[in-house]
């Protein structure tokens, strides 16, 4: 029940959910133009205090739900067209390694009902999503079984929640990206949406280049292939450009919003001071934190690359995303807030402006 659901959905609802059914897909709405897609919610909601830095699975799912469906509103009124159940590490495997695999079935359901409620609410796309499983060896069969089931479950509650398409993301194998998109196609009929990670060697585990990996989804089926998370910016987009060359299909970026540079191009091989020099990841990365308007070049000069699926991962906030949407000329609800220094106590330009003010800029 995938299409099916989302339209008899239509017949029920009031407002904007009414009208579900005519509104276009994901593939329409990517003919269209770009769609941005909002993520880093583990990260986000780790900073408030709502799960653990380490295993970082979103138990907030079954202590504060309502938490997790402000921070949707929140990414959606910064200009996310999609709204994604926070599914990441919601699998067997994450919750076998915190002792709750009981809350399994309970915990994605909660995740999907959140994300579909809050996506009929704004008239944005409902993903449903799945992950690295941390299990995966292509030299052990039971645990590829086990990938296998992983996948084969996940997939089978984002599909009975109606969801527009599926995002598989953040893998490191190859092999374990291939394994989920077989899985969404066999689950489900929605399109899928397949993003892998590039660590410090510009390669998968297995040896392939992300030129090849993404060739090789493209063959598979994947609707949309990319990168997400990892790396910044800076690191990632060369890396794209291989990759937009290489490709006919969509292709979807959605870098980590921190400094990653040459020599150290991924965010869990940053080290800093305040870490005695060692690994930032995952709490002591704030110094490398990008800018809003760097987060906007990004999204400017991915899309001028011909990037059409774009988004920001593990430690994006909202204010993130609404600079993305502006540098893609969009004017999200958030928007209305974007700063106007003209007002500013000391900066302004306003005629309200006292001079006692001003005139003291140069002392700031
Ligand atoms: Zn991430």
């Amino acid at each position: 029940m995938t299409k099916s659901a989302t339209l008899s959905d239509s017949t029920n609802g009031a407002g904007p959910a009414a009208n579900r059914g005519k509104e276009p897909g994901l593939m329409q709405r990517l003919a269209a133009g770009p769609v941005i897609c909002a993520e880093g919610y583990v990260f986000e909601l780790e900073r408030r205090g709502y799960l653990q830095a380490g295993a970082f699975v979103p138990v907030v799912l079954a202590e504060h739900p309502e938490v997790v469906e402000q921070l949707h509103m929140d990414f959606v009124r910064a200009g996310s067209d999609v709204t994604q159940a926070l599914t990441y590490y919601v699998h067997r495997e994450k919750l076998r390694v915190i002792g709750r695999e009981k809350e399994l079935v309970p915990m994605n359901r909660a995740a999907l009902k959140i994300a579909k409620r809050v996506a009929r609410r704004t008239n944005t796309l409902f993903a449903g999503d799945i992950c690295n499983t941390n299990i995966y060896d292509p030299a052990d069969s039971k645990a590829l079984r086990e990938v296998e089931r992983i996948f084969a479950e996940q997939v089978g509650w984002a599909a009975d929640a109606g969801v527009d398409y599926i995002v598989a993301e953040t893998f490191s194998w190859g092999g374990e990206a291939l394994l989920a998109l077989e899985a969404i196609k066999k689950y489900s009929k929605v399109p899928a949406v397949v993003t892998f990670s590039v660590h410090r060697e510009e390669q998968m585990r297995e040896g392939w280049s992300p030129v090849e990996t993404c060739q090789r989804l493209e063959a598979a089926g994947a609707d949309v292939v990319g990168l997400n998370c990892h790396r910044g910016p800076a690191t990632m987009m060369p890396i794209l450009k291989k990759i937009r060359r290489a490709v006919q299909c969509v292709v979807g970026a959605l870098p980590v919003p921190y400094r990653t540079t040459r020599q150290q191009p991924s965010f869990m091989s940053l080290t800093d001071r305040c870490c005695d020099n060692a690994r930032a990841f995952p709490t002591g990365l704030d110094p490398f934190v990008c800018t809003r308007s760097e987060m906007g070049d990004f999204g400017r000069e991915a899309f001028e690359l011909g990037v059409r699926y774009l988004g920001i991962c593990c430690g994006a906030g909202p204010h993130h995303i609404r600079a993305l949407a502006e540098a893609l000329g969009r004017h999200p609800e958030a928007s209305k807030y974007s700063a106007d220094m003209s007002k500013h106590a000391f900066f302004g330009t306003d005629k309200k402006i006292r001079p006692v003010q001003t005139e003291y800029r140069a002392k700031l």
